[in-house]
């Protein structure tokens, strides 16, 4: 930790908080952060050389595990060739066929550079495409960090918008509708006081910003039916789903079609890449077809989509994907078994690779309020007790955790070996 400490110390004098995103700086759980030099397959090394089993995984993009010799090689020949020029590349259209093969409803679609400009265009998009002003999304949901999106719910189902962050006018925020995850009688109500004003509703199709809480039966179906009903758009930010809980993302999984669907994190392979896209009809509504603006320079970029690109071929894997739930069933049962063990409340969440662990006895968890009531205490004792013995996971209770397809069952072992140890410290 010597050398993460003075580099932390040395980072907070020219970067805020000393890291360049939020959570990165162990705010929520205390202590310093490991510094990061290099990573292969399920392991993270720290600055110090401790290496790390881990299950954030650049929250979400490596599914196929860290440093993936495919997209190493596309990285470096792509790069080989230039790194950027601003013109359309066959990369791009090889990448746009892939994708609408990979997920059908995204019949057209255009790249971008994150997950916050993919949903945000999105937005954009139903809104010019509706021409309707107000946006519906759902507590505990985060959808990158424009301003329309950065909004809180206040209580009761039909607050207008407050913003959860200083330097977003409440004018911008009022058009957002927040409701609770889970619940379609709030969507329900918030369609029957605005029938004719809510241009979207956008959702995380299984929750990951307030831990991992997957949709009960008939929630996404419900928005589905709603949009149709007043005409809003939906959409699916697959942001974090996207090529994880299933090959076609969470849409598959669940057998739901949005209008709009937006990707992040795996579709770059660990490049900055983000895509938005869904129905011809409404992505024609886009420049330079149509009225609706959105550009960027670095959009499609040849390394990125080289790499992107490489990505989406080995996820193609026969049985990938089984062995990726597999795996993280087991890991989420093994950990909620040992709670049991060692007299601990726990509940576990898992979809597809992503998991999540919750220090209550709530038996299900399925809405932000019961996963802000977990016990936060006991997940930082655990938290640090995992990372002294080499298990990086989330550093704040509200993070989902990922499987990766390099965590071998030995691996997975050898975790639940550890939390085992852990848990004991944490009874006591
Ligand atoms: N949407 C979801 C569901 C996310 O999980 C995230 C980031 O974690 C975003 C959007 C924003 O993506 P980015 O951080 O690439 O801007």
């Amino acid at each position: 930790m010597q050398t993460s400490q003075s580099l932390f110390s040395r980072a907070k004098i020219h970067i805020p908080g000393g890291v360049n995103s939020p959570v990165r700086a162990f705010k929520a759980v205390g202590g310093t952060p490991p510094f990061i030099t290099k990573a292969d397959g399920p392991y993270i090394f720290d600055a110090d050389n401790k290496r790390y089993i881990d299950y954030v995984q650049s929250w979400g993009p490596m599914v196929l595990g860290h440093n993936h010799p495919s997209i190493r090689q596309a990285v470096i020949d792509s790069a080989e060739n230039g790194l950027s020029f601003g013109a359309p590349t066959e990369l791009e259209v090889q990448m746009a066929e892939k994708v609408s093969e990979l997920v059908p409803s995204m019949e057209m679609l255009r790249m971008v550079n994150s997950g916050t400009e993919a949903t945000m265009s999105a937005i954009r998009l139903a809104r010019g495409f509706t021409n309707r002003d107000k946006i519906l999304k759902f507590e505990g949901c985060y959808h990158g960090h424009a301003d329309a999106l950065l909004v809180k719910a206040g209580s009761g189902a039909l607050t207008f918008g407050v913003p959860s962050s200083p330097g977003i006018p409440a004018d911008f925020a009022k058009h957002t509708l927040t409701m609770e995850y889970n619940n379609l009688e709030s969507v329900d109500q918030a369609f029957a006081e605005y029938p004719e004003d809510i241009a979207c509703i956008i959702v995380e199709p299984v929750a990951g910003n307030m831990n991992c809480i997957p949709p009960v039966d008939g929630f996404l179906q419900g928005l589905r039916d709603l949009c149709d009903q007043y005409g809003a758009v939906l959409i699916f930010d697959e942001v974090m789903t996207g090529f994880r809980v299933a090959l076609g993302g969470a849409q598959q999984k669940y057998a739901i079609k949005p209008d709009l669907t937006c990707l992040g994190k795996v579709i770059g392979g660990g490049m900055p890449v983000g895509a938005f896209g869904g129905r011809t009809e409404i992505m024609e509504m886009l420049a330079p077809l149509g009225p609706v603006y959105q550009a960027g320079t670095l959009s499609g970029n040849p390394v990125a989509m080289a790499a992107g690109l490489a990505s989406l071929e080995q996820i193609q894997q026969q049985g990938l994907y089984q062995k990726l739930t597999k795996n993280t069933a087991t890991l989420a049962e093994g950990f909620k078994a040992l709670a049991q063990k060692h007299g601990i409340p726990m509940s576990v969440n898992y979809a597809g690779s992503m998991f999540g662990l919750f220090f209550t006895d709530i038996e299900k968890v399925t809405n932000y309020q019961q996963a802000i009531n977990c016990n936060t205490e006991q997940f930082n004792l655990f938290y640090h007790g995992m990372l002294e013995h080499g298990v990086y996971m989330a550093p704040a209770s509200y993070e989902a955790g990922f499987m990766s397809a390099a965590h071998t069952d030995e691996v997975i072992q050898q975790t639940l070996d550890i939390a085992d140890k852990v848990l004991a410290n944490v009874a006591q």
